[in-house]
């Protein structure tokens, strides 16, 4: 059996998909290399590749400003990927999705401006402990500049989020809800639908971390019913450098800039500035040009795989992969929750991820160790760090037999 046929019905073509990514040919130590670590940053297809050549190549210029040939060739393809995006999210409107760097500079333009703008001390934000650093350190600065309280929702020891605790959490001073749709270090998928409805009746915004979700789950702003949503592009097969958040038009509207510059202006003069519409508002200067169309490039090649089939394959190997770890004698896996995607986190009795990440290097297996910027997580099981597999479109069965006979040396040298 190949990784191609699986036992169950998937008829996802993962050979086919796998062709795209050039890098997954490269040996690694001289061994094929089994590349599980797609949540810290996904490979990108020759698609993606060839559209960052294609525009340095053929179509750059800045965007915007240019009347001549080149330019305008730019600003088109760099203003269609507005409504690639849009696509990918359901959102009303294209200009409802504002290109930034990543989620972490998504997170913090809210902070810096609905948060800035609208929190007042007394006021508070509610957060997860599964949060990204992200999610939290922004909020933290918040916090301590404008005496805002930061209130934390707990997880349950298998890593799902107790729904009780934010229940009762939840209260008329509870001004925002910000929430991963997707844990990253431990996989978890949040009710973020149910946490939306529930904050909304209390009066609250949500701001949905969608870093983890979006190259897993099918994502509807619109119906998820979130405020705001932040994503990077490259962990959606896209370049680095990028990424969107989408917010309501009337939130975007009512929120002040935050970086200004270039750009994001209708006129200025030394008494005064007029800003333009949202989202130009909210960016300013030159923009990632060739990484944005880059992005629109991984975006056009994640929709047109077979979803469904996508989504079978990727719970498969989760399974499969669960299943083979659980046989790896003093393995614990950190993260249980049953609605969970893409993440296998443990620990092993015999040696610290550090160093089964090591050895798991030398035999080609590509894995992230640490705290995976999650240090309340690890503070949680009480423990440093985690050896954390993760999971991408072209993951196949063949990358968690690689980890599994692999895990099998360190156990040998570690006893
Ligand atoms: N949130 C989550 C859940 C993440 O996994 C990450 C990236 N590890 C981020 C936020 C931050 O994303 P970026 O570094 O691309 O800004």
């Amino acid at each position: 059996m190949t990784a191609a046929e699986p036992m169950n019905k998937v008829t996802f073509d993962i050979a086919r998909v796998r062709a795209d990514f050039p890098i997954l040919a490269e040996k690694v130590r001289g061994k094929r290399l089994a590349f599980l670590d797609s949540a810290a940053s996904a490979q990108k297809p020759k698609q993606v590749i060839e559209a960052i050549v294609h525009t340095y190549t053929h179509e750059y210029a800045n965007v915007h400003r240019g009347v001549h040939y080149l330019s305008e060739r730019a600003t088109v393809a760099y203003n269609a990927v507005r409504a690639k995006v849009q696509k990918l999210i359901n959102a009303r409107d294209e200009n409802e999705i504002v290109f930034t760097s990543g989620t972490t500079d998504s997170i913090n333009l809210v902070a810096q401006t609905f948060g800035r703008a609208t929190l007042k001390a007394g006021d508070e934000v509610l957060v997860t402990e599964m949060e990204h650093h992200s999610n939290i350190v922004p909020w933290q600065m918040l916090r301590d500049e404008k005496g805002i309280t930061l209130t934390v929702v707990p997880f349950r020891d298998d890593g799902s989020l107790d729904m009780d605790a934010f229940r009762a959490k939840l209260s008329e001073k509870t001004r925002l809800v910000a929430v991963t749709q997707v844990s990253n270090a431990l996989g978890t998928i949040n009710p973020v639908q149910d946490i939306c409805r529930l904050a909304h009746a209390a009066g609250a915004r949500v701001l949905v971390d969608g870093a983890q979700g979006i190259p897993h789950l099918h994502t509807d702003v619109q119906a998820m019913g979130a405020d705001f949503y932040a994503f990077s592009g490259h962990k959606l097969y896209g370049p680095t450098g990028t990424g969107a958040l989408w917010a309501r038009a009337e939130l975007l509207d009512a929120m002040p800039p935050w970086k200004g510059g270039g750009d994001m202006i209708r006129s200025v003069t030394f008494a005064h500035t007029d800003f333009a519409e949202p989202p130009h508002k909210f960016e300013a200067g030159t923009p990632n040009i060739a990484g944005v169309i880059g992005m629109g490039a991984g975006i056009d090649w994640f929709l047109s795989l077979d979803r469904d089939g996508l989504d079978a394959h990727e719970a498969e190997l989760l399974a499969y992969g669960t299943e083979r770890l659980a046989e790896v004698p003093g393995l614990k896996m950190i993260g249980t929750a049953a609605e969970k995607c893409a993440v296998m986190s443990f620990v092993l009795d015999c040696a610290h991820p550090h160093d089964i990440g090591t050895i798991l290097d030398a035999e080609g297996v590509a894995v992230r160790t640490g705290h995976h910027c999650a240090q309340p997580v690890m503070e949680h099981f009480d423990i440093a760090a985690t050896v954390r597999p993760s999971l991408g479109a072209y993951s196949c069965r063949e990358d968690i037999d690689q980890l599994v006979v692999a895990l099998g040396k360190v156990r040998e040298m570690f006893g």
